[in-house]
């Protein structure tokens, strides 16, 4: 087969990873700079362009899509499903996935269990809003933060009332949450393919911190998930419509919690915690998968 991923790193651990896997697979494969596709879209025949030359004769594409090239990133990927390349990841639900608000509302309109979370728009609403979440402490989180950037922990109403008001005034859009105080600062990333997981760690935060994300410094072990877990992360995947997904669970006193869906998991910490090549396992999914014109969405809606 000829794959193509999407990446603006081709020297990325995941990115290497990928590449590495599809040649043992006896695949052709070549890393595609995301944002050096450019495309003509009113052609009747669809088509992207590539430093020159025009892309064709690709069978699937891997989207490794950083958050902040989501809007042109999703664009090149609706391109490659127009031509009828099959996305590992639909372009639609890597969008639903970007925006963490409706990512919980769809989430939880399924009963996927998930922190208690509020959204306000004015400050006349702040001190409504976290006595509705239980009061202090609570986590604040940027709707497009990543790797755990724009993720306050506000210790007292008065830090929680300050946070929320600086955000709204820079019209930043926000969430507020209860603080899941028992996950000890820890959550369990399951990585999910084809509606299984196939790899899970839990990740610890550096002490002093509660964000137990890998770039802020967290440390992966590998952990048995319990089949309450399991059924929760392939769920959570399939809800968003992601056949590819690093799925964060919060082990809180009322069950597994979902803090949100991640649609270009990262490859290295999972294959170094846990050992298992999780890079093989995307792309015996792509063998398995992979139809031309298979695209369930064809990027509508
Ligand atoms: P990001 O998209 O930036 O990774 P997350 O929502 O995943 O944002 O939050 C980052 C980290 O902060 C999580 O991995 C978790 O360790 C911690 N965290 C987030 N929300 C909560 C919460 N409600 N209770 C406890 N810890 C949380
Ligand atoms: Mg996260």
């Amino acid at each position: 087969m000829r794959i193509a991923i999407l990446s603006r790193q081709a020297k990325l651990y995941s990115t290497i990873r990928l590449v590495e896997a599809s040649r043992q697979r006896g695949h052709q494969v070549e890393v595609i700079d995301t944002l050096r596709c450019y495309m003509n879209i009113a052609s009747h025949k669809p088509s992207i362009h590539y430093k020159g030359r025009r892309l064709h004769n690709f069978d699937a594409v891997i989207p490794r899509i950083g958050a902040s090239i989501t809007f042109y990133g999703t664009a090149v990927l609706r391109q490659c499903e127009m031509m009828g390349i099959f996305p590992v990841n639909e372009s639609v639900a890597i969008s639903r996935s970007r925006d963490k608000l409706r990512s919980l509302q769809l989430l939880s309109r399924k009963g996927i269990g998930l922190p208690i979370t509020g959204f306000a728009h004015s400050p006349d609403d702040t001190q409504d809003l976290i006595r509705m979440m239980g009061g202090s402490p609570l986590v604040i989180k940027v709707l497009e933060g990543t790797q755990g950037m724009g993720v306050v922990l506000a210790e007292t109403q008065k830090a929680a009332e300050s946070v929320i008001d600086a955000f709204t005034g820079l019209k930043v859009n926000i969430m507020v949450q209860e603080f899941i105080k028992e996950a000890e600062c820890s959550d369990i990333r399951c990585f999910v393919i084809g509606g299984k997981v196939v790899a899970s760690m839990k990740r610890q935060a550096k002490s002093g911190d509660f964000r137990s994300n890998i770039h802020r410094g967290g440390t992966g072990e590998p952990i048995k998930i319990t089949p309450e877990e399991r059924v929760t992360a392939v769920r959570a995947a399939q809800i968003m419509g992601l056949n590819v997904a690093g799925v964060d669970i919060l082990r809180s006193n009322h069950g597994p919690c979902v803090l949100e869906v991640n649609s270009s998991p990262g490859l290295k910490g999972i294959e170094t915690t846990t050992g298992i090549d999780v890079a093989s396992k995307i792309i015996e999914f792509i063998e398995q998968h992979a139809k031309p014109h298979s695209t369930r969405t064809k990027g509508k809606g």
